[in-house]
């Protein structure tokens, strides 16, 4: 897709920040890609422009409906000094598959990875290079038409964003405390559970702000019916490891198919781990936990890539992972992943994508 682009003037650019003042998601870098969409004539009038506000109409259908998708990956820093981007190719597939659960238009693979790239080359300058840190990119599409009428819109616009984001861990993974929630759910069977969709993080607010000031990080998410199968933790995959038996939930619908619970499965594959995709009850984890059973649990996602957890609370039971602290797979995995990120070890996988080819 040709893509026109209108750069900031030189002294408009903003200062680069310290790393060690990066707070999640708030510093943006200096441009943005827009796309427009009209049903009939397709994806046109790509544009690399100054990062600025979107122009909304306030009855737009996506203020009203939530018709809205995103994505969220990361571009990293190589020793070399050149900038590559982590599976793009399933960051895009899932974009597109997103799409589709919410009636929107499917934008091509190759058309999101090109102006991605795009986006990295031209602010390079703010993928910063130290330890653990990356430039986060947020591609979003959202429904514009102006309407109150409950419909899929005829107008569409497409957009990326980029921030750099500092060391996850600063001082190394620190498990979190995660507690059980017990009444309202993530997504249900049927729903949009599998699509990364704004309208899915609303809803997961209350519990996770009460959750927050009963001093716990997360929230662990059961299945919606029968508040019973663990789904998901927070807004990442959740793993345990049964002795030597590593366990994740199945994708069906209402798990969010993660790119790093994607990378960690492979993983397993390739080291020879017992690995199952099965249903895992809380009583069996809350079980597995007391008997000694359990010798981790861990989060996965873009952000953290794999978070160990150190202590689980359901109903009125607070029970600690093993010894509480971070355990080897979490740690072998965190390890391979992230050297083979930032290129400190050779990429077998074939997951890195230099944003200059
Ligand atoms: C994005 C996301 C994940 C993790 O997916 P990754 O591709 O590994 O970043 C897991 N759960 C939810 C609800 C998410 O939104």
């Amino acid at each position: 897709m040709d893509l026109r682009v209108t750069l900031l003037e030189e002294q408009a650019l903003k200062p680069i920040p310290d790393v060690a003042t990066l707070e999640f998601g708030k510093q943006t870098t200096d441009h943005m890609v827009r796309i427009e969409y009209t049903t009939g004539q397709g994806w046109s009038d790509a544009q690399i422009v100054p990062y600025g506000p979107v122009d909304l109409d306030p009855s737009a259908l996506v203020l009203h409906y939530n018709q809205q998708i995103f994505e969220g990956l990361k571009a990293f820093r190589q020793p070399d000094g050149s900038v590559s981007l982590f599976r793009p190719d399933r960051y895009a597939n899932r974009f597109r598959r997103s799409a589709r659960r919410m009636a929107m238009p499917e934008l091509e693979p190759e058309t999101f990875i090109q102006v991605v790239k795009a986006l990295v080359q031209t602010d390079e300058r703010w993928v910063p290079s130290e330890p653990g840190t990356s430039l986060y990119i947020r591609p979003t599409v959202i429904a514009t038409e102006p309407g109150l009428g409950v419909r899929a819109s005829e107008t569409y616009l497409f957009y990326v964003i980029a921030c750099p984001v500092g060391a996850y861990y600063k001082e190394g993974a620190r498990p979190t405390r995660i507690t059980v929630e017990e009444d309202s759910a993530r997504a249900a069977a049927g729903g949009a559970g599998e699509a990364k969709t704004s309208g899915n993080y609303a809803p997961t607010l209350l519990a996770t702000q009460q959750a927050v000031e009963d001093g716990f990080s997360q929230v662990l998410w059961l299945d919606a019916k029968e508040h019973r199968y663990v789904e998901e933790v927070g807004t990442s995959n959740i793993f345990f490891r049964f002795g030597e038996e590593l366990v994740t939930p199945p994708l069906g619908g209402t798990i969010l198919p993660g790119v790093t619970r994607d990378s960690v499965l492979e993983l397993a594959e390739r080291w020879d781990l017992k690995m199952t995709e099965r249903r895992v009850s809380i009583h069996e984890v809350m079980d597995a936990c007391t008997s000694g059973l359990l010798k981790e649990a861990f989060a996965t996602g873009t952000a953290a890539v794999v978070s160990p957890i150190g202590e689980l609370s359901y109903k009125s039971e607070c029970v600690t992972v093993d010894s509480g602290e971070p355990g080897d797979l979490s740690c072998r995995f965190y390890d391979e992943i992230t050297d083979v990120q930032y290129g400190r070890k050779d990429d077998v996988m074939g997951w890195m994508v230099p944003v200059g080819e």
